[in-house]
């Protein structure tokens, strides 16, 4: 047996990580000739590192670590499930109690009648859920041609074929036949890269009533369901212009489809509300979540489906399955992390003062001369990064050239701010305190100094034309 131990030189763990582990979204080759960063701890919003920096995870894992690391209650609650059934399967009329108080559970925090759980490993599988929930729905009420899903261009839904092709990530549809059919995807809200000449007010508008016309030239009767997050975050944490959602709830009201709000990293807080749909208006009959639902602890995800939807798909056999469906160690992990939300209020705490307190400081950064725009819902935000504010130019290099050359500043000043072509992201855990968030703005302005330094030197300082 090898064992590993963190106690390995760093450059010998980076070896044996490039020789056996692929890793997601990322080019092998380069990573394994520079050494992927190897990380070994984590306390609160801070991680350490093999080199024993201490870094600010301004990114909270992959949007999901809400509640922090390193808590013990957390552990705990994993050990005495372990010891008292590690696993069980709710295939064969059987049920376990973690199933059982977590799904209500989250009956009782998720918003109207969504007051049913099918239970997934992960946000991809829970969309590939949702696909075919919608269209098996349809089917039931007698009405199969209801089988296309619109959803937006820039969109993240998950890496499984189904999910993938939920998103609108070009990216990840040039590789292995994707999407799949019945999928449409509309433009994204996006003002800044897109907008023009338009007002953010008349953009929001316009982009909103694509979903209607998308209706009307795909035919009602062949749309089963819209499918959006309600800020989208992968895609670079793009805010819609506040006329958006009023006009998709408008359009959502008169034609008769179901609307999956994709709740993955709005859920749990991350808006400064439980949910992203109560933040932006919205009234979803199925809601995908994972990452927040665990704070990362345990791999989970869910839908949540209102009591229309659940009674229709609860009158046929519906043929779909995880093995890991409602794990036990992974749903008693979950409780406890709405526990902790729940004891020390910390969507409360989100809302009332550490979310308003990030928004003063993060809009300010608007004023740094590389930065066009900054924008924030609760613990979520981006900067678009710009050779020319007034005309929102973009770079004339590839897109994510310079976004990338302020990434590495960020890490190099031991932030994680991640970067999406040339929009600067963050999304911190939710527990983050007013002088990390000083800590974070400060190390953030520093990497911007250093990245808008770098671009010039290498002649990148160019808007494109
Ligand atoms: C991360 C994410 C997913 C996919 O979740 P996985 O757990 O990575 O499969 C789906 N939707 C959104 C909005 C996400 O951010």
């Amino acid at each position: 047996m090898v064992t590993i131990s963190s106690q390995l030189p760093t450059a010998e763990l980076q070896a044996l990580d490039a020789a056996h582990h692929m890793h997601p979204f990322s080019t092998q080759e380069k990573l394994a000739a520079r050494g992927a960063r190897v990380i070994t701890r984590g306390e609160g919003c801070w991680l350490t590192d093999s080199d024993g920096n201490r870094i600010l995870d301004g990114m909270a894992g992959l949007w999901c670590m809400n509640i922090g690391y390193g808590r013990t209650e957390m552990a705990d609650v994993a050990a005495k499930q372990m010891r008292e059934l590690p696993y069980y399967n709710t295939f064969f009329m059987t049920t376990h109690v973690p199933a059982i108080a977590l799904s209500a559970k989250l009956a009782e925090v998720a918003p109207g009648d969504l007051n049913h759980v099918f239970y997934a490993g992960s946000g991809s599988e829970a969309n590939d859920t949702n696909i075919r929930m919608a269209r098996v729905y349809w089917a039931q009420k007698g009405k199969p041609s209801k089988q296309i899903i619109i959803s937006r261009k820039n969109a993240y839904h998950g890496s499984t074929i189904g999910g993938a092709s939920l998103g609108g990530m070009t990216p990840m549809h040039e590789q292995g036949g994707l999407p799949i059919a019945g999928v449409h995807h509309i433009d994204q809200p996006n003002w800044w890269a897109e907008g023009g000449k338009m007002s953010p007010e008349e953009f929001g508008l316009e982009r909103a009533r694509q979903l209607e016309q998308a209706i009307h030239d795909l035919g009602e009767d062949n749309v089963a369901a819209f499918i959006a997050e309600p800020v989208q975050g992968a895609g670079g944490v793009i805010v819609p212009p506040e006329t958006y959602w009023p006009e998709i709830q408008r359009i959502c009201d008169k034609y008769e489809i179901l609307l999956i709000a994709d709740e993955v990293i709005c859920g749990f807080g991350r808006t400064g509300n439980w949910f992203g749909s109560e933040t932006v208006g919205w009234k979803p009959h199925i809601m995908t979540i994972a990452k927040g639902l665990t704070s990362g602890y345990q791999p989970m995800g869910a839908s949540l489906v209102c009591d229309e939807v659940a009674a229709v798909i609860g009158a046929c056999e519906f043929n779909h399955g995880y093995t890991y469906n409602a794990h036990p160690v992974a749903a008693a992990v979950a409780l406890e992390n709405i526990r902790i939300l729940q004891d020390e209020k910390i969507v409360e705490r989100v809302r009332n003062e550490t979310a308003p307190y990030l928004k003063e400081k993060w809009e300010k950064m608007v004023e740094h001369p590389m930065v066009g725009e900054a924008k924030i819902v609760g613990m979520m935000g981006s900067l678009a990064l710009t050779p020319h504010k007034e005309s929102r130019a973009k770079f004339a290099s590839e897109a994510g050239t310079v976004g990338y050359l302020c990434r590495e500043r960020c890490f190099a000043n031991s932030l994680v701010m991640r970067h999406v072509g040339d929009r600067m992201i963050i999304s911190p855990p939710l527990v983050i305190s007013k002088p990390e968030v000083d800590t974070l703005i400060e190390r953030a302005w520093k990497s911007l100094d250093e990245g808008m330094a770098a671009a010039k030197k290498e002649g990148l300082w160019q808007a494109a034309s």
